[in-house]
């Protein structure tokens, strides 16, 4: 059967360029990159030239990035950076209500060691307002940590200005730009962050690998202890293919943003937004008002219930999501649009098509074709729409 893959954000196929870069550090270049034989050294320089890679995504200084095993531990890191250096028991952090749970559960964990953290709500369009920010912060505030891209709307947030709150009032300021890299071009001197996540597999690279950009004089307690890898900052041996195949896709999508690809994607993402809505009736599309990644759509489909639109949808052999995929399964209306103002329902009548690079306006067209039929299915099962749209035309 034919499949399409519609659910990049929660992630994305390799590129086959990454692929060719990792498969010799699985075989013959296998070395420790902390050897001092050929073989650690030859390991090393890989290491280090997908640190450039990275690097030069952000245009960061190869020196500010530190590799982790992912988006999840950037953020921890991020977050229990400063505890016991310039965070204490009795001190204050702001974060949003929108966060990814890496972010909302390590903060969840720091109240409960005595930090107080307040999480600033966004507005019905999905975007945390700066001045929100500022009106959070308190004299004991230590840290912000707002993301750059919400991974279930795609909205953008307003980084820069939220960077600017924090430096006047000398405070710290994280951002979560998992699902903003590769995606949006970013520059950690203009948006003036001291610390970045990042996820290689949210950007056509490999599971199990990310990084947290440290700014340079930042001092960071780490998670893990053990060697002096990552020059104290994150032990344990480095993920050798992962890391490397980070790298190369970290190139490639410095090269595809310069080639103007997230002007095509957002041309993609407009051609199905705009079929949804012409062709299937009371549909909205949720923070359709804000700045929004390029790839990213969620939809919000009257009468329908999410889960069985995703099954139906895969019996059709496309992949789509009802939001984040640690989430899936779970009962609970998504935290990001309950927090826009979505009542349960309508959270949980709300779909995430987020594309890719590989994606087609020939695959938009057939998932186009689709959805009507699998939408009016839906609604003829679903008591609430009955009630409201069939009875007055009986
Ligand atoms: N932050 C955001 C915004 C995400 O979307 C994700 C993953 O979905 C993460 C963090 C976690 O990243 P990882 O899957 O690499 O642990």
């Amino acid at each position: 059967m034919r499949r399409i893959y519609f659910d990049n954000n929660a992630t994305t196929p390799l590129l086959p360029r990454v692929f060719e870069a990792m498969r010799p550090c699985l075989l013959e270049s296998f070395g420790n990159a902390s050897s001092i034989h050929q073989r650690g050294q030859q390991a090393r320089a890989a290491v280090e030239q997908a640190r450039e890679q990275v690097a030069g995504l952000l245009s960061a200084r190869a020196s500010e990035i530190v590799f982790t095993s992912g988006g999840t531990e950037g953020d921890n890191l991020a977050v229990f950076g400063f505890l016991g250096i310039l965070m204490q028991p009795g001190d204050h952090m702001i974060s949003s209500t929108i966060e990814h749970h890496a972010v909302l559960n390590a903060c969840k964990r720091l109240e409960q060691m005595g930090v107080a953290v307040s999480y600033v709500a966004c507005g019905s369009d999905g975007v945390v307002r700066p001045e929100d920010v500022q009106a959070a912060l308190r004299p004991e505030t230590k840290l912000i940590s707002v993301m750059m891209a919400n991974n279930e709307t795609g909205a953008l947030q307003p980084v820069e200005a939220i960077s600017d709150v924090a430096r006047h009032a000398g405070v710290r300021f994280h951002t979560d730009a998992v699902q903003a890299a590769g995606k949006v071009p970013i520059e950690v001197e203009r948006i003036g962050c001291d610390l970045l996540t990042l996820s290689a597999h949210k950007l056509h690279g490999p599971q199990g690998v990310g990084a947290l950009f440290v700014r340079r004089g930042t001092h960071l307690r780490p998670l893990l202890l053990g060697g002096r890898h990552e020059r104290g900052r994150r032990a344990g041996t480095e993920n050798l293919a992962g890391i490397v195949g980070f790298g190369k896709a970290a190139e490639l999508a410095t090269e595809w943003l310069a080639g103007g690809g997230d002007q095509q994607i957002a041309g993609l993402r407009d051609r199905l937004e705009r079929g949804i809505c012409s062709t299937v009736e009371t549909t909205r599309v949720n923070a359709g008002a804000a700045a929004r990644v390029p790839n990213t759509s969620n939809i919000f489909f009257d009468g329908i219930e999410g889960e069985g639109f995703v099954i139906a949808m895969d019996l059709k052999g496309i992949s789509v999501s009802t939001g984040a995929a640690c989430s899936s399964g779970s009962t609970e209306p998504s935290h990001v649009l309950t927090a826009m103002g979505l009542s349960p329902e309508e959270a949980r009548a709300s779909i995430r098509f987020s594309l890719g690079k590989q994606n087609t306006a020939e695959e938009v067209d057939y998932v186009l074709a689709q959805i009507p039929e699998v939408v009016s299915k839906l609604r003829e099962l679903s008591p609430s729409w009955a009630a409201k749209h069939l009875a007055g035309r009986r």
